[in-house]
């Protein structure tokens, strides 16, 4: 996606450890607009119709999944919240995460009364790294019983390993920016 990509030249910035800050355009201050454009092209991306969810993790996938809904018949965000409480009650969709700007292991969970075998879902992320949250929010799905209709990411880091696993598993894994390299502050793109 050529705006995305010209919005990450001109305006990211290369943090120390691989890490990318957009926060001044998607997941601190966000640029509705470039938000818009990036719902329509997830839904360009998936275009079932059948999917009724959308299915992110807070807090940055929230605010994106909210606005790329509206172009998905106006389908209901599910967020899963991160949380250091254990699943006592059996009320909850549990999984662990590890999370990669932490780096440490957390849980999160959905309530069963927000998504189950009727649904079909779209995963929608800010970033795909390890793809370890991709991970943790596909493994709720299978625990739903809903069907995934595919996972879409804003910018994946493909020097890092999640993309091509989860395309090796087959996962419909649609990016709209793929980074290669980060060479001395230096973002090149795949085509
Ligand atoms: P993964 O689980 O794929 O290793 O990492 C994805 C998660 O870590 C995303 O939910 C995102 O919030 C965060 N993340 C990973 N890499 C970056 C990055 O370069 N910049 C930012 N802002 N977040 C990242």
């Amino acid at each position: 996606m050529q705006l995305l990509k010209e919005r990450i030249l001109r305006d990211g910035k290369v943090k120390e450890g691989n890490v990318l800050k957009v926060d001044s355009f998607l997941n601190h201050r966000m640029d509705i607009s470039l938000m818009q454009e990036i719902g329509k092209e997830f839904r360009r991306r998936f275009p079932q119709p059948e999917i009724n969810k959308i299915l992110t993790i807070e807090a940055s996938g929230i605010g994106i999944a909210a606005i790329a809904a509206q172009y998905f018949n106006n389908a209901d965000v599910v967020f899963a919240k991160k949380t250091k409480s254990k699943n006592l009650d059996g009320e909850l969709y549990t999984v662990q995460v590890f999370s990669f700007t932490r780096g440490v292991p957390f849980e999160v969970e959905v309530s069963k009364k927000y998504l189950d075998q009727d649904d079909c879902v779209l995963i929608i992320d800010d970033f795909l790294a390890n793809g370890q949250a991709l991970k943790g929010l596909m493994e709720i799905v299978r625990q739903s019983g809903a069907r995934l209709a595919g996972c879409g990411i804003v910018i994946e880091k493909g020097f890092q390993e999640g993309g091509k696993l989860l395309r090796e598993q087959g996962v419909n894994l649609q990016s709209l920016a793929i980074v290669d390299s980060i060479d001395n502050g230096a973002i090149t793109f795949r085509e």
